[in-house]
């Protein structure tokens, strides 16, 4: 228990030196707890310890966890969704950062409510290697332009998977290039809540903050290391 605490001081003062390094507000970033495999009584640790946003990638293994834990924490769904899923996704979760095609994001505003939209971020898969999700880059522009007059969508921002790399300085450069490829979204997405960059791990955050990250998903520097 305690070891948790400690971890999440650990996290929260890492990103607050983060953000003074770029002269950026703590206020502008979102710890989202990631707890794919962690189950519901360390969750509910975390949420003892001030933690609010956590991180789930299945919807399956979220379902059930969703039910037990607190109403009023915030969820965000971080994986690959398959289109048959996407009802029960939309009902889960308060923002989805891993929409992938047009179809699905037009899937997920279908299943919101009247007047209502789903917050959604288009992942973008930098490094175009087949085993990730996401539009290219020079996709994502024609994802923003299909989506952004859809009633149901409401576009957050983008999403990325930095590869991984021994020198976590290597995966600046791909947070730099989201970061751009936001900013020139940015004027494209009018009308919508754009103000989203999902980017940054356990390895990675600190970067990712220091290039413009205002969501890291953090797991194993919260949890330990998930089993194999
Ligand atoms: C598991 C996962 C994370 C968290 O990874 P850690 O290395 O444990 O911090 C972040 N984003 C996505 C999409 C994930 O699947």
């Amino acid at each position: 228990m305690s070891a948790l605490f400690d971890r999440v001081a650990h996290v929260k003062g890492t990103i607050a030196e983060a953000c003074e390094r770029a002269n950026r507000s703590p206020a502008e970033v979102k710890l989202v707890a990631v707890t794919k495999t962690v189950p519901t009584d360390i969750i509910e640790q975390a949420y003892g310890a001030g933690l609010r946003v956590f991180g789930e990638n299945r919807v399956q293994e979220a379902q059930p966890k969703i039910g037990k834990l607190p109403a009023d924490i915030e969820w965000h769904f971080i994986g690959h969704l398959q289109s048959n899923k996407a009802k029960v996704c939309a009902g889960l979760f308060d923002v989805i950062h891993s929409v992938d095609s047009v179809r699905l994001g037009k899937r997920l505003a279908a299943r919101a409510a009247a007047g209502q939209s789903i917050r959604m971020l288009l992942q973008v898969n930098l490094t175009g290697k087949t085993s990730q999700s996401g539009f290219a880059p020079e996709e994502v522009g024609a994802a923003v332009a299909a989506l952004a007059g859809e009633s149901g969508v409401a576009l957050e921002g983008l999403m990325t998977i930095a590869p991984q790399v021994t020198d976590c300085e290597a995966v600046r450069p791909w947070f730099r290039q989201l970061a751009d490829l936001y900013r020139d979204l940015a004027a494209t997405a009018a009308g919508h809540p754009w103000r989203h960059l999902s980017m940054g791990m356990t390895e990675d955050y600190p970067i990712a903050i220091e290039e413009g990250a205002t969501l890291v998903r953090v797991g194993r520097a919260l949890f330990g290391e998930r089993p194999a």
